[in-house]
């Protein structure tokens, strides 16, 4: 049985048309389904109980639950969601000065195999639906606004898998929480991170995204990057890269690269200066991320001095270049760490 909240509007409209109902009762059930995000037909009270009845028969309702919260002394606060089936991710409110971003997952555990995170250690279970991408921003708007009196300013796609590889339910989820049938969230403050897939950022062009777009580049040579992001070893990285700098220039956004250093591994001057030929191929900024370690990896922090060089050469170079702070680190909620499961929960 479908998930509710993993249907298009036009597929529910269909079903509503074909078993007899008002075309206007698909408004007033999607209205339930994402403005006011309800949890169970019962409380889409404007709906006659047959046509109720006649959904229950043929959708599943959405249940979610939050069964474990985490919470760093820089008020970074990690949430573990559990789905219907048992399937557990992890979200992340994280409370800067100006901002308060969500980081949200789009699968559970990952396919792509990345030697430098948590969640690929997890192997890859399923893919998330449009409604439980979403059930994550609605947790983490309400803790918002009960700790901090505000709503959530940005949401970045750089939790738990590859939002790219769960295309249509991440768009879906994307377009409706920006449309003013869900949260009308900016366009321009939600990001989405992907390793670069360039079969996907074609589509990406061709649907002409409005939202922004961050790739994980972290090695600077194929032979690198294979190492440490195996999925990448199906495209170089000029095959990358021609594939965004079509995606610039067709939809006049430019990208962010995120670049975690990794001690020894892809921290000299020479990937430095590497970086500099790349990120001047296309409309670009830079964001270097100090390695957040956790057990079972092999790989360690660069020092402050390799990543201050290796910053400086950048800018040197006239890059927009920043050291992202990585928040959240003692409680596993930062960049590469994300990996809840059940036996976590004390
Ligand atoms: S870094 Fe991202 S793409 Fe790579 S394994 Fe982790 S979640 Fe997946």
């Amino acid at each position: 049985m479908n998930d509710i909240r993993s249907i298009s509007k036009e597929a529910l409209n269909n079903f509503l048309t074909n078993i007899g109902v008002e075309r206007f009762r698909t408004k007033q059930v999607w209205n339930w389904l994402w403005k006011n995000f309800v949890s169970s037909f019962d409380e889409m009270v404007n709906i006659p109980v047959l046509v109720r009845d006649k959904l229950k028969e043929n959708f599943r309702f959405p249940t979610y639950e939050v069964i474990k919260v985490s919470e760093s002394k820089d008020g970074t606060t990690k949430m573990l969601i559990q789905f219907f089936d048992g399937s557990q991710i992890e979200s992340v409110l994280i409370p800067t000065e100006k901002r308060l971003t969500a980081c949200i997952s789009t699968q559970d555990g990952c396919p792509v195999g990345c030697t430098f995170c948590a969640t690929a250690l997890m192997g890859f279970k399923r893919n998330l639906n449009a409604g439980e991408i979403y059930a994550q921003v609605v947790i983490l708007n309400k803790l918002a606004l009960e700790k901090f009196g505000k709503q959530l300013t940005n949401i970045v796609i750089m939790g738990m898998g590859e939002p790219l590889l769960n295309y249509e339910q991440v768009m879906m989820f994307c377009n409706i929480l920006s449309s003013e049938d869900g949260m009308l969230f900016s366009s321009g403050r939600i990001t989405l991170s992907s390793i670069g897939l360039p079969k996907m950022i074609k589509k990406l062009t061709e649907d002409n995204s409005k939202f922004n777009l961050a790739i994980s580049l972290h090695a600077t040579s194929d032979e690198k990057r294979s190492k440490i992001i195996p999925a990448s070893k199906a495209y170089s990285i000029e095959e990358l890269i021609k594939s965004l700098d079509n995606y610039c220039k067709t939809t006049g956004k430019q990208i962010t690269f995120e670049y975690i250093l990794l001690k020894d591994f892809n921290d000299s001057p020479e990937d430095a200066r590497n970086f500099v030929k790349i990120s001047r191929k296309i409309p670009s900024k830079v964001n270097i991320i100090n390695y957040n370690t956790f057990d079972n990896t092999f790989f360690e922090k660069s020092d402050d001095k390799t990543t201050a060089d290796f910053i400086n050469i950048l800018e040197q170079n006239r890059i927009n270049v920043r050291l992202r702070i990585s928040r959240g680190s003692a409680i596993n909620a930062a960049c590469g760490q994300l990996a809840g499961r059940k036996k976590d929960v004390k």
